[in-house]
């Protein structure tokens, strides 16, 4: 019997901002390379999220801001502080992802792991976007199951190369959500709030150095914080051969940081949501390749050869946030849904509805 292991991806992130170095490519190349090469191709089920619900977007974003998102009225600066051209079909593809990393908790709180092919926009801040993140789906997926009474507490440990600027903002003087951000203390963004811990590296830091301080510290917070949910930014920038990043990992070493992340994760039974974050290799292929990796770790410590999925429930066949959508707020468990499909292992499955919370006008 295959088992079943959902992975959320949309093909809407491939959004065409021109000659960009971020490659919105990269989400398909990733997913196409686990349904084709992967030793879990046979049991990967691609899940197709729906947009994030305004209610969920708006816990986190200014009203003014969504609102110019949505009717296109970012001014200049604005959008320059984007980083990224504006167009109606960049604002689906947020919201989207939105509910996509939503998703993937979801997935996380019934099998212990949940991996979004995308998401990890860290530097969107309430008010505005920055540095290529327009809304910013961690504290969206994190702030949605606190506010539904799913978890109390939550950590992120951001591995991006670049500080969670946007998230360590959000969160600030908040007890219950630990932010960790692991990056270049010499690059974007300048400015840094600050996280609940922030380590900044030297320039061209290595795997050891890298390493050494994941090791000294996650377990010291886990086992002092006692998170109930783990976000995990998994981001492939810190690779020595990345076009804006300035550490020097390698992927061996990349791949030992994921491992790790996992094998904390599973030993404190914490579960972990994965989104990719940043990735800007010379060659697209190494990008690729370590959001390959990482997806791949993650799936081996969860689902080992052995082990057989049984029992899923039908109610994680929903598409759509904790609450208000289908579940009402303050249940630990959302009623259960009708399943409309049954696939089976490497198909994907779209629920054709359309994105809520987008009003292209
Ligand atoms: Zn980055």
């Amino acid at each position: 019997m295959p088992r079943r292991i959902r992975l959320v991806y949309s093909k809407d992130y491939a959004v065409d901002i021109g000659n960009h170095v971020f490659p919105t490519s990269k989400y398909n190349r990733i997913r196409e390379r686990l349904l084709k090469e992967s030793p879990f191709r046979n049991d990967i089920e691609i899940v197709t999220p729906d947009a994030a619900c305004e209610k969920d977007v708006l816990a986190v974003h200014e009203p003014a801001y969504l609102d110019k998102l949505k009717k296109g009225t970012l001014n200049k600066d604005e959008i320059l502080r984007l980083e990224l051209p504006y167009s109606r079909e960049l604002v689906r593809a947020s919201l989207i992802c939105c509910g996509g990393t939503i998703l993937a908790a979801r997935i996380a709180m019934e099998d212990k792991i949940g991996i979004h092919i995308g998401g990890g926009f860290h530097h969107a801040f309430p008010d505005h976007g920055e540095g290529f993140c327009v809304l910013n789906d961690i504290a969206i997926s994190i702030s949605c199951m606190i506010n539904n009474n799913i978890i109390k507490k939550a950590l992120i440990i951001d591995c991006d190369l670049h500080q969670g600027n946007g998230t360590a903002s959000i969160f600030t003087s908040r007890p219950d959500v630990f932010t960790f951000s692991i990056h270049q203390e010499n690059n974007y963004p300048f400015f840094k709030p600050r996280s609940t811990l922030d380590i900044g590296l030297h320039d061209r830091a290595s795997d050891k150095e890298y390493l050494k301080a994941l090791y000294e510290n996650v377990p010291k917070i886990i086992s002092s914080f006692k998170p109930e949910f783990l976000l995990y930014v998994a981001g492939a920038d810190p690779y020595k051969e990345d076009r804006i990043g300035g550490l020097a990992l390698t992927k061996e070493g990349l791949r030992k940081r994921d491992v790790f992340i996992y094998s904390q994760a599973k030993s404190y039974s914490l579960p972990v949501a994965v989104v990719l974050a940043g990735g800007y290799a010379i060659n697209e292929e190494d990008t690729v390749d370590i959001h390959y990796n990482t997806v791949v770790s993650g799936l081996s410590e969860f689902y080992p050869p052995s082990q057989n999925t049984t029992g899923v429930s039908p109610w994680m066949n929903a598409t759509r946030c904790f609450g208000g959508c289908h579940a009402e707020a303050g249940r630990r468990i959302p009623p259960p849904l009708d399943l409309r499909s049954k696939s089976g292992g490497g198909k994907e499955r779209d629920h054709g509805r359309k994105p809520v919370g987008f009003h292209a006008n």
